[in-house]
C-alpha cells in the first residue's frame, strides 16, 4: 500500500503511540524510508513530545505560577479586608463602651 505525505503525517501520531495496525505501520515505514521530509517531520514530532514531557515533569507551566501569584494576592487582599473590618468593629465596641460609661457617669 502506497501512501502520500499527508496520510503519512496523519499516521505519525498513531505510529508514535504504537496504535497502528501492522499493515498501516508497514506502509508508513515504507513511506518514511523513501521520504526525507516525513522522516524529518517524525523527528520533530518526537522531539516536540519529548521536550513537552520533560517540561511538564520538571516544572509547572508559567500559567501555574501566574495563577498561584494571583490567588496569593487575592488572599492577602481578603485578609487585609477582614482585618480592617474586625478593627472597625473593635473600635466601634470600644467607642460604645466609653460612650455608655460617660452617659452612666452623668
Ligand atoms: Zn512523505
Amino acid at each position: 500500500m502506497n501512501i502520500n505525505c499527508d496520510i503519512a503525517r496523519d499516521l505519525i501520531p498513531l505510529y508514535r503511540d504504537g496504535c497502528l495496525s501492522e499493515q498501516s505501520r508497514r506502509a508508513l515505514r515504507t513511506h518514511l524510508a523513501g521520504c526525507a521530509g516525513c522522516r524529518a517531520y517524525l523527528g520533530e514530532y518526537r522531539e516536540h513530545f519529548a521536550a513537552a514531557k520533560t517540561d511538564a515533569a520538571a516544572a509547572p507551566s508559567g500559567d501555574f505560577y501566574k495563577i498561584a501569584k494571583r490567588l496569593r494576592q487575592r488572599r492577602t487582599a481578603t485578609e487585609i479586608g477582614v482585618g480592617a473590618f474586625i478593627a472597625l468593629l473593635a473600635g466601634y465596641a470600644v467607642f460604645k463602651t466609653f460612650k455608655n460609661n460617660i452617659e452612666d457617669a452623668k
